[in-house]
């Protein structure tokens, strides 16, 4: 359970992938694919998806060249793909070029600008470079023609419209206009670039972009459309006379939504901590986020370990878990090996448990972190929950990492979680703020009480930097916590300001992230 939808097929112009249809869908097909690969959970992903909405939207006219579509890695039968695909951060892009016989886990796009503009400008580079003979059938040529050939195609009489559009080197909008008109008959659209100035000034052409026409009858002449913008050009070449839409057989896009869940609401107390998200967000974290990794080495297996110990150690959870966690903890630490496939790790978390009766949820079940959307909360919540839980639980019983090489680091705990939030978090803008964060400050804690305020403090600073976007839950605002009806001792008021009392909010969180908090009620 648990699958969220931030598209849905039918509604958006987003072309929905998955584990059975992204390998074919891309294999060898006659069109350009620019996949999404996100994570429903992933707040950066919700924040994106309007953008992701309307690019598709905006090029759906280019669907015969070149398809936008999106792939969910947060749903559980798609992580074996994903993972095919080496997708360890959300949002990841690739592009995979038309007619490509091998697999290839595509071409990531690089840079930080996701804007729709950009984005839509490097899908037309890409297009450009494909090969020869390999480019898209249904997308015409992208180069500028040569002044030479506007004077032919002047001579031509093709019987039908064909427009040139003069601009300057840098512009895109000639190529996306040709796109624009690929479902069009009756024209065709070429581009040529502005260096002639004498050539085009026989054409009566002063500013660029502009847009000469020869019509079916041979005659020509410049178009003017009040603004020399993309939509202009094109809706007006829509709308000659004869020029009709054609149509065209893409394959079908599944429109019905398949085993769309309903989110059931179950009351719960927001002053508890329940089992069943500290064992989903574990769940979710052995099984799915570590499986977006083939195999652990180095920097990366190190930390993993480290993190394991921690967990196995703090874990106020039920026996059966702690005791896998242990398991699984020993059983890292024995290796002698410097890579171990993730494979392996998933065959000990499943057979140990198959074997010895131990116990953890293989499904997510979200109590505390119900989101009242299914792409709201859950993982993200839970990881949270299970990190204050930790600094908690090293605080209240520091001889739990005794012999771990961890004891009397009052910093331990916040540096485990910093390693594995940077290294194994799919939310990659995620990870980057938590390590400027940890960065600036981490280093200030010099008890354990300190390191639970000090993750409070920071949780909080997250809070207040994401209240009003889009994967904020209306249901659970974001705001300070604790608020005043959960805790109304850590709150005062100190010249007419409400200020906390650091003292009762250590008290508070010591007491809602202990194991006496902990409600078994909803386990799975
Ligand atoms: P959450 O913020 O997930 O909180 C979960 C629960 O913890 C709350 O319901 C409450 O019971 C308790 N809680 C709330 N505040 C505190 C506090 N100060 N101290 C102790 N307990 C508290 N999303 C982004 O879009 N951009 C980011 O940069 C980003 N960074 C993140 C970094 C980390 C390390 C993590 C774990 C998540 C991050 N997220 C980010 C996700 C985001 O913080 C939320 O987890 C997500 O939006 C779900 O929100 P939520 O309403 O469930 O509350």
């Amino acid at each position: 359970g648990g699958a969220a939808r931030l598209y849905h097929a039918g509604e958006d112009a987003v072309w929905m992938l998955d584990s059975g249809s992204v390998r074919g869908a891309t294999a060898n097909s006659s069109a350009a694919w620019l996949v999404q690969f996100y994570s429903s959970w992933c707040g950066h992903c919700i924040g994106y998806a309007p953008t992701w909405r309307a690019l598709a939207e905006d090029v759906r006219d280019w669907a015969s060249a070149i398809r936008v579509a999106a792939l969910d890695c947060a749903e559980e039968k798609n992580q074996e793909v994903c993972r095919t695909y080496n997708i360890h951060f959300y949002p990841t892009f690739r592009y995979f070029k038309a007619f490509t016989k091998e697999f290839t886990t595509g071409e990531t796009l690089k840079g930080p600008d996701r804007e729709l503009r950009t984005v839509r400008q490097v899908m037309i580079d890409f297009l450009q470079n494909h090969t020869e003979g390999t480019r898209p059938p249904s997308c015409p040529s992208l180069d500028p023609i040569q002044p030479s050939d506007v004077l032919s195609l002047m001579d031509s009489r093709g019987g039908r419209y064909m427009a040139v559009m003069f601009e300057s080197n840098g512009s895109y909008v000639g190529r996306e206009v040709i796109l624009d008109l690929i479902p069009y008959e009756n024209i065709v659209v070429s581009r040529a670039l502005d260096g002639d100035k004498a050539f085009l000034q026989s054409l009566g052409i002063s500013s660029v972009p502009s847009c000469y026409l020869i019509y079916p009858n041979g005659s020509h002449g410049l178009i003017n459309v009040v603004k020399p913008l993309r939509s202009f050009f094109s809706s007006y070449l829509k709308s000659l006379p004869d020029v009709r839409k054609k149509l065209l057989s893409l394959p079908e896009k599944p429109n019905k939504e398949e085993n769309s869940e309903v989110v059931v609401w179950r009351e719960f107390n927001r002053a508890k901590l329940y089992t069943a998200d500290l064992e989903s967000g574990l769940h979710y974290l052995l099984r799915v986020e570590l499986a977006a990794h083939r195999s652990l080495a180095g920097a990366e297996l190190k930390t993993l370990r480290e993190f394991v110990t921690v967990v196995a150690k703090l874990f106020p959870g039920r026996p059966p878990v702690r005791k896998l966690l242990e398991t699984l903890q020993e059983w890292l630490a024995s290796l002698p090996l410097d890579r171990i496939p993730y494979n392996a790790v998933l065959d000990l978390v499943n057979n140990k448990m198959r074997i010895s009766g131990l116990f953890l949820t293989n499904h997510v079940k979200w109590v505390g972190c119900q989101g009242s959307r299914l792409e709201l909360r859950g993982y993200p919540c839970s990881l949270w929950k299970l990190f204050h839980t930790l600094t908690v639980q090293a605080s209240i019983h520091p001889e739990a990492l005794a012999g771990t090489g961890f004891e009397d680091d009052p910093q331990a705990v916040l540096q485990t979680v910093r390693k594995y939030v940077h290294t194994f978090f799919g939310c990659k803008e995620c990870g980057e703020h938590f390590e400027a964060m940890a960065k600036e400050s981490m280093d200030s804690v010099k008890t354990l009480d300190q390191a639970v305020l000090w993750l409070w403090k920071k949780h909080n600073a997250v809070n207040s930097r994401l209240a009003g976007h889009l994967s904020e839950d209306p249901r659970f605002p974001k705001v300070p916590w604790p608020t005043p009806d959960l805790c109304p001792a850590c709150h005062e008021e100190i010249k007419g300001l409400d200020s906390w009392n650091e003292g009762h909010v250590l008290t508070f969180l010591k007491q809602h992230y202990s194991g006496d908090n902990l409600v078994d009620t909803y386990s799975v």
